[in-house]
């Protein structure tokens, strides 16, 4: 065989090779069925003796990304909205955060990076600062007791610079996972968010919780219960609230990025997970264990914190809900 004709035959055969890895990239990926960590779920609270807790999503900027994108195996470009959120909880012990959306200056901050990062990952319309929204409730930052924050990545402490002085609550194990590379990334975006707020680290040291190895009480009546979701980076951790009145919640950080994500369950397209996740068998393995959750308490939300549609549901019920108790 002619050396042309052998090239042409293996960049033939190359180009089938990649062409056949970019199409299974778009292809449903099977999960274990089996769960390894096999802590066995609790029951559910009594309500009575709960206090009434409120929660808000502040919704600080949005991109919107084709659906095949954000959940792997679907076969559409139906367009979903990624959204830059900080949650507002209000618990008679406490008024916090979690999660921080996007301060005033969010821009100035992401000025030095580079056209990739701006144009994928730091791609995103800016809506309302969080300081913004802090000034519509007639708050200021000094009332928050406060943030708790799901992980260290960029978009869960971009809204820091807008709460000066505010302490923030860090995961142990997350707060040393980062200062192995994570606070020095992109020219240290993250660490110059973190603004030298004052901060306190805890460890999730509880027992086992519904189905998660351990937890955290926040306020030790059994209403907020931190546990851990790692993978998608070292430390991540979620919060489930149970509460008097409402809908018993759940808060996933970035365990996945859209419902579609822990029903199927299916993780976002693998370009995109694999640069934003730190362990893939253990993200899989946590998104596992929330679809295992949803299906054992289906009428409890679990809400992502870039999941635009289902922060609008929960709001629109919960205002609802608000003018029945009224
Ligand atoms: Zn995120």
């Amino acid at each position: 065989m002619k050396l042309r004709s052998r090239l042409a035959l293996g960049g033939g055969a190359l180009g089938a090779l990649g062409a056949g890895i970019l199409l299974t990239s778009f292809l449903p990926q099977k999960f274990a069925t089996t769960d390894t960590d096999t802590t066995a779920p609790g029951s559910l609270p009594d309500r009575q003796g709960l206090p009434d807790i409120d929660v808000t999503f502040l919704r600080c900027g949005s991109v919107v990304v084709p659906e095949f994108l954000a959940v792997r195996g679907a076969f559409s470009s139906r367009p979903r909205e990624i959204s830059h959120s900080a949650v507002l909880i209000r618990h008679p012990n406490g008024t916090f955060l979690y999660d921080t959306g996007l301060c005033t200056d969010i821009e100035l901050f992401l000025l030095d990076q580079s056209w990739f990062f701006s144009q994928t990952l730091g791609k995103f319309k800016m809506e309302q600062s969080l300081g913004n929204h802090l000034q519509q409730l007639n708050m200021r930052p000094n009332d928050l007791d406060f943030v708790l924050l799901s992980h260290l990545h960029w978009d869960h402490v971009a809204g820091i610079p807008d709460l000066p002085g505010v302490p923030l609550r860090i995961n142990q194990l997350e707060f040393d996972a980062a200062h192995q590379g994570l606070l020095d990334q992109n020219n240290g975006l993250v660490r110059r968010l973190l603004s030298n707020n004052p901060f306190t680290l805890y460890n999730l040291g509880g027992s086992a919780y519904e189905g998660f190895r351990s937890s955290y009480d926040l306020f030790g009546d059994g209403s907020i219960l931190l546990v851990p979701l790692p993978g998608h980076t070292p430390g991540q951790i979620g919060m489930i609230i149970n509460r008097a009145h409402g809908a018993r919640l759940f808060l996933v950080g970035d365990a996945a990025w859209l419902v579609d994500n822990y029903t199927l369950p299916a993780t976002m397209h693998p370009f995109l997970w694999s640069r934003v996740t730190s362990d893939d068998a253990t993200a899989r393995q946590t998104l596992l264990k929330l679809h295992r959750f949803m299906e054992l308490y289906p009428e409890v939300p679990l809400i992502a914190m870039h999941d635009a549609q289902m922060q609008a549901a929960f709001l629109h019920i919960e205002q609802e809900r608000q003018k029945v108790h009224v």
